[in-house]
């Protein structure tokens, strides 16, 4: 039977006939989530490690699923990457964090350096109109660009780096700066830092993990960190979780952290409980 591709086929058919119908649920419950408004967002701090102070927060995509509950980001982003909503999905979600941003600036609680950063997939970026989009988002609740950061991973730059870049300028004209996200898991991380203006690396939580065990992973965040900084940009480290990780990142002084350690994503308005300016009395 192994021999027969056709009889092996057959198989697998009733495996990737639910394949085939998880994968068309999952599109159409994407849709009607996306027009029912169940994208939201949650903030997890950015913290200056050396003067534990809080610098900015990222938005992280959940999903509130009618039936499932809240669903994480693995089991959807990937697909959603993929299809045409990522556009509509992304765009909403901006629309979002940029109308959190508003109503704590007019509370006078959203202090002038913070950014908050956002995700942005390559298929947004080569929307035809991805800036042109994001201009309006920007004019639409009257804020700078100086309040967001934008966060791609080298994938974005695969297809046509001339656009991305071109896109990436237009966008830092306006005061938006650019993360290179999951810095080191891509195959030419160094090559993407050379070409991409980016502002700032996120070291992948994969290479956080065992700093303080492995001498390998040490060595290569200690090189990872010693390049950024001949650069000028920024650093975060991801997904900190423990104290003695956070002890051996600050040997350094220029250190941004996110991780559980500090604290999780939160809810909004836990976040601004919890880190934002009280509403002057
Ligand atoms: P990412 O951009 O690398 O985000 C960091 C992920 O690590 C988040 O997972 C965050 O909750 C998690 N994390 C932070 N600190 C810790 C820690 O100390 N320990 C552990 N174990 N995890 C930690 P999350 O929110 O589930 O998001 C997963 C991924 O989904 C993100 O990885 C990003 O690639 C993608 N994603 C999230 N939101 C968006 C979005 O709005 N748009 C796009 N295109 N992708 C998004
Ligand atoms: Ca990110
Ligand atoms: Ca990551
Ligand atoms: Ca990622």
């Amino acid at each position: 039977a192994k021999r027969r591709a056709h009889g092996s086929l057959q198989v697998f058919e009733p495996k990737m006939a639910a394949e085939v119908n998880r994968l068309l649920q999952l599109e159409s419950d994407i849709r009607s989530s996306y027009q029912e408004h169940r994208f939201t967002f949650h903030l997890q701090p950015l913290i200056d490690l050396h003067a534990r102070s809080l610098v900015g927060a990222e938005a992280l995509i959940r999903w509130n699923h009618p039936m499932r509950g809240v669903v994480s980001p693995y089991e959807f982003i990937g697909f959603l990457e993929n299809s045409e909503m990522i556009n509509p999905v992304g765009m909403q979600l901006l629309d979002d964090v940029c109308q959190f941003i508003r109503s704590h600036k007019e509370q006078g609680r959203f202090p002038p350096e913070m950014r908050i950063a956002v995700n942005i997939s390559e298929r947004q970026i080569y929307d035809a109109d991805f800036v042109g989009k994001c201009l309006s988002v920007l004019q639409k609740y009257k804020l700078p660009g100086s309040c967001l950061e934008f966060e791609i991973t080298e994938g974005a730059a695969l297809h046509n780096l001339d656009e991305v870049v071109d896109k990436m300028r237009k966008l830092q004209n306006e005061g938006i700066t650019f993360a290179l996200d999951d810095f080191g898991t891509g195959y030419s991380s160094l090559s993407y830092l050379k070409r991409l203006p980016v502002n700032k690396v996120k070291i992948d939580k994969s290479f956080i993990d065992d700093i303080t065990i492995d001498p390998q992973d040490a060595a290569m965040v200690a090189s990872i960190i010693a390049i950024a900084r001949n650069m000028n940009l920024l650093i975060v480290a991801e997904g900190v979780e423990t104290d003695a990780q956070a002890q051996w990142l600050s040997q350094y002084d220029d250190i941004l952290i996110q991780g559980y350690l500090f604290d999780k994503p939160l809810q909004p308005e836990v976040f601004s409980q919890n880190y934002l300016p009280k509403p002057p009395a």
